[in-house]
């Protein structure tokens, strides 16, 4: 019901949209975001991921395997408002 009163689905409230660190080098990562329903292709077939810093950006026209987070129109409000603005690098936990 809620896909269907909205123009387009966007991807960040679904399930299957994962955060996932992308090794940066010296111990250091991105954050990049993946669809582990495998729907974001290049067009060769390879995965595409993204910046992180985009996942508001993202957005389908129609999809099979979308799954509500259930968190309602304010959380793509609120994350808009918390994302970085530019591709971060982080810094990796150390260990003691
Ligand atoms: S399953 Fe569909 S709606 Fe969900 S993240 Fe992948 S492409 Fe987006």
């Amino acid at each position: 019901m809620e896909a269907e009163r909205e123009a387009k689905i966007y991807c960040a409230n679904c399930i299957h949209c994962k955060l996932v660190p992308s090794p940066a080098g010296a111990g250091r990562y991105y954050l990049r975001v993946r669809c582990d329903e495998g729907k974001w292709r290049k067009k060769l077939g390879e995965e595409k991921i993204y910046k992180y810093c985009t996942v508001a950006r993202r957005s389908i026209d129609a999809c099979d395997s979308y799954e509500d987070m259930g968190d309602g129109p304010e959380f793509l409000k609120d994350l808009r408002m918390t994302l970085p603005a530019a591709d971060e690098i982080y810094d990796a936990p150390t260990a003691r």
